[in-house]
């Protein structure tokens, strides 16, 4: 009668090593768990279940779960982040978890998380989406996200029940084809991020009747079903893997009322737009406006305002940092550099900020990429390459070699880039730049991420000409020194007289030299978290035609002091 399999073995979550969720107390009230013999009982106790009751505590789990809570986010950072909420009826801001009602579940769950008060997209977010209205959000990574949708979703749920999902489970459960229908689906670019999501949801789902689940590439997909064949409200997934799932039967997403893409810009990055759009429109999903949906995104490039536009019914658009600028975590260098001397300043350049940082190194063409590459292993770098010529394969045994420190210089087209998950990396040398400033946002966007500070460093000649003027905008935008000989360029530029010649080599620029001294000086960039106050440029970057929307603006995690990444 019931999916009796699926609930009575609700408990025996063996994934991760974890404990399992059968202490949780799912058992002891018999969820939904009967057979047919007692079916009429069951039906009883169905009706009188309430979602939004907490089931009793379970010492171990509760251990297991928020032992590890201390997040060390620093409060003094977030106070003058600037936000900004535009869209029709936006409702207030909260400043405290207690301003909305979220039950009784989640605000034991906070306050076992030990959250004491809403980080800035919490204090914005949470209420928009608890009076039901979609929301595109820019935040950086580290302003606490992932709690701004878990928090009001889940609270959400337990209030209103699983209604109808519950019942297709059931359902579906007496043919024996175990088919899932999530309330709520959580798209997320990467498997590590997917993960910390999940993780966050069992906190937050801690003594409720909600079970989350996460499936993600690269692992065996055998385990990730049986998992979800316990039952699966609340679904983290990357894109890739949930299709995969949809195409099997594990997944129906006709009840999926709450739809959460995270890091949308990343997802994009990485070629998932495809895969998004079939989970999104060409599949049961039900259609905008007959669900709730949440995009967030560091950036808000054209791509994005387009899903924004097609996946989002009339949405408020919140913006948490400065708008039209990108970070002022990156740190952005134009030095003058003409070809013949690239190659001497490049080395002069990785010498000074150290050869085990990650550092990634952009080049025009696939041949400028292995000649640059043949270069660097001559002179005693252990360095790697992707661009087009090479194999998906190929690119993601480079970017392993890269990630894990053992090529910790790469070199790369930007085309081959894309589709790689490459974050974090503390150094981008822009050995040519491109000729398109969307390019360069976003490849000085793989910098400075996490509350780290990174650096972007630009060659800059005569051949780019083309790019000044929205480059000398960025830099002005982002706070960043710049040089003056870009300035008069620029300004010779938009008034189009040719007539001063060409500008002083390295005047007000940044030469290797300084470099070096700033390796030695340790700390020459470490007092910018002052940098956070100042007006936001209201709509400019996002509204406007300029297609981005700055980067890793502001800073919250991260704490500058312990930043060593000159590498002593
Ligand atoms: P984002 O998704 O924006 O990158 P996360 O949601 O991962 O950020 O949050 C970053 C860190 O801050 C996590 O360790 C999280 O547990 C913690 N955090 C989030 N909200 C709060 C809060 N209100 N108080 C304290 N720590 C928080
Ligand atoms: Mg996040």
């Amino acid at each position: 009668v019931v999916n009796s399999d699926a609930y009575t073995s609700f408990g025996g979550r063996s994934d991760r090593g974890k404990s399992a969720f059968n202490d949780r107390g799912y058992c002891n009230i018999c969820f939904g768990g009967g057979t047919g013999g007692n079916s009429r009982w069951v039906e009883e106790s169905r009706d009188e279940e309430d979602w939004s009751k907490p089931l009793s505590p379970n010492e171990r789990l509760e251990q297991e779960l928020f032992s590890g809570s201390n997040t060390g986010i620093n409060f003094e950072k977030y106070d003058d982040i600037p936000v900004e909420a535009t869209g029709t009826n936006s409702p207030g801001h909260i400043e405290s978890f207690h301003d909305v009602d979220m039950g009784e579940i989640i605000m034991s769950n906070i306050t076992l998380t030990r959250y004491t008060r809403p980080t800035p997209v919490q204090k914005y977010a949470i209420p928009i989406i608890k009076t039901k209205r979609d929301l595109m959000a820019c935040a950086q990574t580290g302003s606490g996200k992932t709690a701004a949708f878990l928090l009001p979703v889940l609270s959400q749920i337990y209030t209103d029940g699983p209604g109808e999902a519950l019942q297709a489970t059931q359902e579906n459960g007496k043919y024996g084809r175990r088919k899932q229908y999530p309330i709520s689906l959580v798209l997320a670019p990467t498997r590590e991020l997917a993960l910390q999501i999940y993780d966050e949801a069992r906190k937050f789902s801690y003594r409720s009747r909600v079970r989350p689940c996460v499936v993600y590439g690269g692992a065996d997909i055998g385990q990730q079903i049986r998992d979800l064949e316990r039952g699966c409200h609340l679904l983290v997934a990357t894109p890739g893997r949930l299709v995969d799932m949809m195409e099997r039967g594990k997944i129906g997403l006709d009840y999926c009322k709450y739809l959460v893409l995270d890091e949308a810009d990343r997802m994009l990055d990485m070629g998932f737009e495809p895969q998004i759009r079939r989970i999104v429109e060409q599949d049961t999903m039900p259609p905008k406006g007959a669900r709730q949906t949440m995009m967030f995104s560091a950036t808000f490039p054209k791509e994005i305002q387009i899903l924004a536009r097609d996946f989002l019914e009339e949405y408020i658009f919140l913006a948490v940092g400065r708008v039209g600028s990108t970070s002022e975590n990156i740190t952005q260098k134009v030095v003058w550099v003409e070809e013949n001397d690239k190659r001497s300043f490049l080395l002069d350049l990785l010498n000074a900020t150290g050869k085990d940082s990650l550092t990634l190194v952009f080049v025009e063409t696939k041949k400028g990429a292995d000649a640059l590459e043949d270069f660097l292993y001559r002179e005693g770098y252990a360095c790697t390459s992707i661009h087009g010529d090479r194999s998906q394969r190929d690119r993601e045994e480079a970017l392993h070699q890269f990630r894990s420190g053992r090529c910790p210089i790469m070199v790369a087209t930007a085309v081959a880039a894309r589709g790689l998950d490459i974050s974090n990396v503390k150094h981008v040398i822009n050995f040519d730049l491109p000729s398109d400033i969307e390019e360069y946002v976003h490849r000085i966007g793989r910098t400075g991420r996490v509350g780290n500070l990174g650096l972007a460093t630009s060659f800059y000649n005569d051949k780019n000409s083309n790019i000044t003027k929205d480059l000398l905008d960025i830099l002005v935008e982002a706070k960043q020194e710049v040089p003056s000989w870009l300035e008069n360029l620029a300004y010779e530029h938009q008034h189009k007289s040719t007539n001063r010649g060409r500008p002083k080599r390295f005047s007000g620029g940044f030469g290797a030299r300084d470099y070096r001294q700033m390796a030695g000086g340790g700390n020459a960039f470490n007092n910018r978290g002052a940098r956070n106050t100042g007006g936001h440029g209201g709509n400019r970057g996002f509204g406007g035609n300029k297609g981005y929307y700055g980067g890793n603006y502001g800073n919250y995690g991260g704490n500058y002091a312990q930043v060593d990444w000159w590498g002593s």
